[in-house]
């Protein structure tokens, strides 16, 4: 987090640089079954982030200490691409990487039915093409249905978005400035039906009020994402019956 002084983050029209209002997503498109060689895959653009998910699975544990006797081993692996920011990113595995890795495994294992496979794995690589800001969340929900397309047991969907503070604001979904010159960045991914949270992470500082309103943003936010999930998945799996002809 930068100092809100760096940068006026919300206009005197009362909107934001990008030219959103408060509560307002940047676009978001999703995809399933772009890859061949994956049992399940995705392709999220969301604002500026681009992100493919390839999920295999569920396969024997390997190595065999990973192996549980009650349940499926979920390993999400999430990814910066060397290219996927402003200034070339070193590649490999770093801190950072290792626990967004750790929370999104944990938060899909909450909603995949992973007592149906006990002794196996489900491996989830999630590769950033394009980094902008929200990039864990973003990613998680196009993890979730790259878990659905591969045929796998869900008890619910994963969605996401982040909220924050900047400019003195309260807004929905940080953009890339927001959340280097805001205040504060509150990601959060819940199971779509339950509202159940699986994933929160704070960052800056909002009163209890502000993380309030920040909440309920986000709540609805996630109902109009899980719509975007659905039609993703439903997209792919209809059939158009009006090509048979009579
Ligand atoms: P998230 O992408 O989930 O918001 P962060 O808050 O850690 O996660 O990162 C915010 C943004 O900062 C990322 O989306 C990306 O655009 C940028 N970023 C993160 N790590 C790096 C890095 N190593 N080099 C350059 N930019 C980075």
């Amino acid at each position: 987090m930068g100092t809100a002084s760096d940068i006026k983050l919300i206009g005197d029209d009362g909107l934001r640089l990008d030219g959103r209002g408060l509560d307002e997503l940047r676009p978001i498109k999703m995809e399933i079954n772009v890859l061949n060689r994956a049992d399940g895959s995705s392709y999220i653009e969301w604002g500026g982030n681009k992100i493919m998910v390839a999920v295999y699975g569920p396969r024997e544990a390997y190595p065999k200490h990973n192996q549980d006797i009650n349940k499926a081993f979920v390993r999400a692996r999430y990814n910066m691409a060397a290219f996927s920011v402003d200034e070339r990113k070193r590649p490999g595995p770093d801190r950072r990487s290792q626990e967004i890795s750790k929370v999104l495994s944990e938060a899909l294992e909450s909603a995949i039915m992973t007592e149906l496979f006990p002794r196996t794995q489900i491996d989830v690589f999630i590769e950033v093409l394009q980094a902008d800001a929200g990039t864990r969340i973003a990613g998680l929900t196009a993890s979730s249905i790259a878990v659905a397309a591969a045929g796998i047991p869900m008890r619910d969907l994963v969605v996401g978005c982040t909220a924050g503070k900047a400019g003195g604001k309260v807004v929905l979904d940080l953009s890339k400035d927001e959340d280097n010159f805001g205040e504060a960045d509150l990601p959060i991914a819940v199971l779509a039906r339950s509202k159940k949270i699986v994933l929160m992470q704070m960052d800056g500082d909002m009163t209890l009020e502000e993380i309030d309103q920040a909440h309920s943003m986000i709540f609805s936010a996630t109902d109009r994402i899980y719509q975007i999930q659905r039609e993703a998945l439903e997209s792919k799996y209809t059939v158009d019956a009006s090509q048979w002809g009579e």
